[in-house]
């Protein structure tokens, strides 16, 4: 497809390109800030025959009484301070994925762009700190429309950053954000995401197929329905060779309250009796098939394996390698 316009990206490629003449040294110092001395968000390994490349879109701060909102505080700021957490702050990071597996190259997620967080929208440049094309990105899977995930769809254009790629997301998920007056139905801390999801969902050149569970993506890349944290939530499973990893999305979002308190929610779990039981039908399933999984919330890379303990969960990181 032929864009009309230059995108925010062709711009931004346009910028490196040109000397970087009109910047004095005191304001590239200030632009680069603390990133500079950073390693670049990106972590690469393989499952079977596909490669996979965790690419960071940042990190995220929400108040740290969102967690465990069904559960006694005082327990809730017990667990936080035995696990060496921020009693105020809860931090967490934002991992995505692209899986190279045959001519697929399957991204899933498109971050917040620069809407929704100043330390997070760095998918982008990390993506091409990884050495990935933009224009290589063939397929888009979108797990759910919260705004962490996908107010990065468009530029400032409001195109579609990925204009050649197909996207899919759960046909409920798509169906329930868009509804005509949603906005209007829902409480008053949700509206604005509502019109994110809206805004996000009607970008231009965006080509969005809506599915259902069960559905593959391609060979080896199947979508399943995962809800609760939104009514729609998918996630994404990958088998190669006979191993497996799920895409969590959101289905946990913090390695240690989720995995050792399975039954406690946040207040951003949408349908807390859904999260819950759908959290613990994937973590026995990896645990049961030692399945590996990938949560987009848990610490860079956000790669490990579930182990059962009693009746709870302990997330095992994998072991980061050269
Ligand atoms: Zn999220």
């Amino acid at each position: 497809m032929t864009r009309l316009k230059p995108s925010r990206r062709d711009i931004l490629k346009m910028t490196a390109a040109a000397p970087a003449l009109t910047l004095s040294a005191t304001q590239s110092f200030a632009l680069g800030g603390p990133q500079g001395g950073q390693a670049p968000g990106y972590f690469r390994f393989t499952l079977g025959e596909a490669k996979l490349t965790v690419i960071s879109d940042g990190n995220l701060s929400l108040a740290a009484s969102t967690a465990g909102i069904n559960a006694d505080p005082a327990e809730v700021k017990a667990f936080m301070i035995r696990h060496f957490m921020d009693t105020e702050t809860l931090k967490s990071h934002t991992n995505h994925v692209v899986i190279e597996l045959g001519d697929a190259v399957v991204l899933v997620d498109v971050g917040s762009g620069n809407r929704f967080a100043d330390s997070a929208g760095r998918m982008l440049e990390n993506l091409e700190a990884a050495g990935i094309d933009y224009d290589s990105i063939t397929h888009v899977v979108l797990t759910h429309a919260h705004p962490d995930h996908i107010w990065g769809i468009r530029d400032d254009f409001d195109e579609a950053i990925f204009p050649e790629a197909q996207y899919f997301m759960g046909a409920f998920e798509h169906d329930w954000w868009t509804t005509p007056d949603r906005v209007n139905m829902v409480s008053e801390g949700l509206q604005q995401l509502v019109a994110g999801a809206v805004n996000s969902l009607g970008a231009d050149y965006l080509q969005l197929n809506t599915v259902e569970d069960g559905f593959e993506v391609v060979p080896g890349m199947t979508m399943i329905s995962t809800p609760g944290h939104t009514l729609g939530h998918m996630s994404l499973h990958i088998e190669s060779n006979g191993e497996q990893l799920i895409v969590l999305g959101d289905v946990a979002r913090n390695a240690y309250i989720d995995f050792e308190r399975p039954e406690w929610v946040g207040s951003p779990d949408m349908d807390p009796e859904q999260t819950v039981a759908t959290r613990k039908r994937i973590l026995d399933m990896a645990a049961a098939d030692r399945i590996a999984v990938l949560g987009y919330h848990f610490p860079f890379p956000g790669v490990g394996q579930v182990m059962r303990e009693g009746e709870a969960y302990r997330y095992v990181p994998a072991l980061w390698h050269w």
